[in-house]
């Protein structure tokens, strides 16, 4: 996509509840398109972007997935499989290694996107996943995670994050104004305070991100919205302009938690934008 080799690389499997992952849409419909297991819940997928713009040797990370910090109670109630290897294994697809990586930009902080962040090192101690990385967040989204919602506090594990405080290797940012080349930010606020979707620009097409705003292809619909989010109907509202300019440009979707397709294309069907095929990436 222009200037960019786009990949994805899968860090873990994890599964959530079914019925919180659709909200108000009644399971006899969902189950169709995802399955759930015994305990309701529906598999789904940590799934990162790596863009490589070579001339620039930049190599940026789009979310760094759950991570391993993850202790066996916790690995069962969210049904965590890291045996493919996680996102040292699929860089290493890449031929790349963490020390590559000179850029990881977080959609926001919850777990299952921030939660590869850090590690612990030898000694037990937390530290940066990704030594050499800048680490690109909203602002209005790290002050959120510092104080949520009863809600939503739920979702942030502050062993991801508080490490970045005083590392000076975080980059705060206000607005849309993209640390990078051909890449656009879209500021989404229904699911939660000041999530970023980067898109990547080619020639007269795109390629989106979607993050927490369409998780899967079965969340194309605009008002199937997750339980999850703090302000749905803006989700609505976000996904109807972002549908509309990838079908506009025969642009790409890619979904960070789909279980079954790293991406999609859309086609027009009575005036609205729907699935048309899957993409590999
Ligand atoms: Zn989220």
């Amino acid at each position: 996509m222009g200037r960019y080799e786009i990949a994805t690389v899968v860090d873990a499997w994890f599964a959530l509840d079914g019925g919180a992952m659709f909200g108000i849409v009644p399971r006899p419909l969902w189950e169709k398109k995802l399955a759930p297991d015994a305990r309701n819940r529906i598999r789904l997928a940590a799934r990162c972007l790596v863009a490589i713009d070579r001339d620039a040797r930049r190599v940026i990370l789009v979310d760094d997935g759950l991570g391993d910090k993850w202790d066996a109670k916790r690995s069962d109630i969210y049904g965590i499989d890291r045996s493919a290897g996680g996102l040292d294994a699929g860089l290493a697809r890449l031929g790349l290694s963490r020390e590559d990586v000179t850029d990881v930009l977080l959609t926001h902080l919850h777990f299952d996107h921030a939660g590869g962040t850090t590690r612990r090192g030898r000694d037990g101690r937390l530290e940066l996943s990704f030594p050499r990385a800048t680490y690109h967040l909203q602002r209005r989204s790290w002050l959120w995670a510092h104080a949520p919602s009863d809600r939503d506090a739920g979702s942030f594990l502050p062993d991801d994050f508080a490490l970045l405080q005083h590392s000076n290797h975080l980059h705060l940012i206000d607005g849309d104004a993209s640390p990078f080349p051909d890449v656009d930010l879209i500021l989404s606020e229904g699911h939660t305070v000041g999530q970023q979707l980067p898109r990547f620009r080619g020639e007269g097409t795109h390629l989106v991100y979607c993050g927490d705003i369409i998780p899967t292809h079965a969340h194309l619909r605009p008002s199937w919205v997750m339980g999850y989010d703090l302000f749905p109907v803006t989700t609505v509202e976000e996904k109807k302009v972002l549908l509309a300019e990838v079908l506009e440009d025969e642009g790409v979707l890619v979904f960070e938690h789909d279980p079954l397709m790293a991406g999609c294309r859309l086609r027009e069907e009575e005036g609205q934008p729907v699935f048309h095929e899957a993409v590999e990436l």
